[in-house]
């Protein structure tokens, strides 16, 4: 049995082959593809398998489901959620990482770039591009002083965090991740950090308040 996560459930689990693969002729070799099913009980749906092999597998029915790797359809889509995130901004943000894992690269740091701008807007920085944003954000206390570094460093490399002609320009993985990456950080250094602080401190005083009031009691 193949091992994966499952595309519908986002599980890891077992996938039972359902039908015989089927082999279709391709360039420099041959592609097996056949249904399987996810052994997940509160799931139980179909998904496709497929490799690419330069030789034909002598026995497809028992060779193909004990491939290390085979290519998955649906794939799974991988999303994050930024639970203290205004709510728009947590969307896009979820689905930054939504292409990401589906290798839409520059779905991901288009989505990135947005996400940064928005966080910006809500503390009133609206000026000049998306890096002097970034630097007002960290003069502000916003971000740190390596958060905001790490935005220089992105740049310098060559990356689309600052411009937008994403159209044009190769888009590496690593690139996209480190870009999601920041935008992880900045929304973490922002909303995330200070909501769980918040948090803190409320639960601190409503007990500090108990312990007044039974105090008085006594
Ligand atoms: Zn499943």
């Amino acid at each position: 049995m193949a091992s994966t996560i499952c595309g519908w459930c986002g599980d890891r689990t077992h996938m039972a082959m359902q039908t015989d693969p089927k082999s279709v002729p391709a360039q420099a070799g041959y592609v097996y593809t056949a249904t399987f099913q996810c052994s997940n009980e509160t799931c139980l749906r179909l998904s496709i398998g497929t490799i690419w092999r330069k030789s034909n597998f002598t026995n497809p029915k028992s060779e193909m489901p004990r491939e290390p790797v085979l290519e998955w359809e649906p794939k799974t889509i991988r999303r994050r959620s930024f639970d203290d995130v205004p709510q728009q901004i947590a969307a896009a943000a979820s689905e930054a990482h939504a292409c990401l894992s589906i290798s839409a690269y520059r779905g991901a740091v288009a989505l990135a770039r947005a996400v940064v701008e928005a966080t910006a807007k809500d503390h009133g920085i609206v000026k000049g591009p998306l890096v002097a944003k970034i630097d007002e954000m960290h003069k502000q206390s916003l971000i740190r002083e390596i958060t905001r570094e790490l935005a220089h460093e992105i740049r310098e490399g060559g990356n689309e965090i600052a411009h937008g002609d994403l159209a044009d320009e190769p888009m590496p993985p690593e690139d996209a991740e480190a870009i999601v990456a920041l935008m992880d950080e900045i929304l973490e250094e922002v909303y995330q950090g200070p909501a769980r602080m918040a948090a803190l401190k409320k639960s601190r005083l409503e007990r500090e308040q108990r312990n007044a009031a039974k105090g008085t009691e006594a």
